[in-house]
């Protein structure tokens, strides 16, 4: 099968969730005319096989994670998802692969109303897969990771840690949250105007909310004993579970910071878990406590070429 058939069979669906997308999949660019008083958001993310997933990864969860760690992206700046580009090279033409791969990554697309609008497919050695995530966000109102303010909240959705221990798991019920990791696009949104910097956590919490630290030029205290932590960890050494939690990548959950009075203003219809796990603080760098005692501990999340 060549190149265009791919295209075709595989790439081009009939989805009209977004009304001002002119024209998609088949010329050399894809054509939106964009909304009134909304500014673009666009971000990119790449997985390549063996590196961002396990080989033994099913095309299905591969198609689902590379749509949505790049949604996980537009919400983190309270953007609406709207399209995504795919650049795919692939070793062999494996049609049943492809098959599960597009249901896995359509499925992902169709849960928020994204299309897919262009892309390109190439052959090479390693399977690799990058998705260009396109967004909407009001004119000004992007939540960034530079407001952070002295005495907000420190404020993370779900479980964290729960897909650093599927990836050491494999077979455990938790691999589903390595595999198929939920885009909190709801919430990213619903933060517009409340949230003072936000961040999607891929590298452990530490790291990433070191990025807001940085940004803000602010410091931050974490109260361990309140960190959301699922069960199956729980019977874990407390280092073990920090170690999860705090350095643990893949969760894809969000992180922001809120002063105390706009939290309150948070009413979300479908429940998504929120933690304060600590708060904003004046003196620079990440202190930890665990039933107020300061805790040192050293772990630091995941970079390519470190
Ligand atoms: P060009 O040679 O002009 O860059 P291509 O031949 O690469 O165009 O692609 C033809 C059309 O198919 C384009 O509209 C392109 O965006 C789309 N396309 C190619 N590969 C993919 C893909 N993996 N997913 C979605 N669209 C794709
Ligand atoms: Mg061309």
């Amino acid at each position: 099968m060549a190149e265009f058939s791919i295209i075709d069979r595989y790439f081009k669906q009939k989805h009209a969730y977004q009304s001002n997308i002119n024209l998609g999949i088949g010329d050399d660019s894809a054509l939106i005319t964009p909304p009134v008083d909304q500014q673009l958001v666009i971000c990119t993310d790449t997985l390549v096989a063996g590196r961002h997933f396990p080989l033994s990864t099913t095309a299905h969860a591969i198609g689902w994670k590379s749509v949505a760690v790049n949604l996980s992206d537009l919400a983190a700046m309270g953007a609406t998802p709207h399209s995504i580009l795919l650049a795919i090279t692939l070793p062999e033409v494996d049609e049943p692969w492809l098959d599960e791969f597009c249901q896995g990554l359509f499925a992902c697309c169709s849960s928020h109303q994204v299309e897919l609008i262009g892309g390109d497919t190439t052959q090479g050695p390693h399977l690799t897969i990058s998705v260009t995530a396109l967004g909407w966000v009001p004119q000004g109102q992007a939540i960034t990771r530079s407001g952070a303010q002295v005495g907000d909240y420190i404020v993370v959705s779900g479980q964290i840690g729960d897909a650093a221990y599927g990836l050491q798991h494999l077979q455990h019920p938790l691999q589903h949250r390595l595999d198929y990791p939920t885009p909190r696009c709801e919430l990213g949104k619903h933060l517009l105007g409340l949230a003072s910097s936000m961040i999607d956590l891929s590298d452990g919490l530490i790291q990433d909310l070191q990025h807001i630290l940085n940004a803000s030029h602010v410091g931050a205290m974490i109260q361990l004993e309140h960190l959301p932590i699922d069960k199956a960890l729980r019977s874990l050494s407390f280092q073990e579970q920090w170690q999860y939690a705090l350095a643990g990548g893949d969760d894809y959950e969000l992180c922001f910071t809120i002063s105390p009075e706009n939290y309150q203003k948070i009413c979300l219809e479908e429940t998504i878990p929120l933690t304060i796990v600590g708060h904003i603080e004046s003196n620079l760098g990440l202190r930890l406590t665990y039933k107020d005692k300061l805790q040192s501990l050293n772990f630091h999340g995941y970079q390519h070429f470190a």
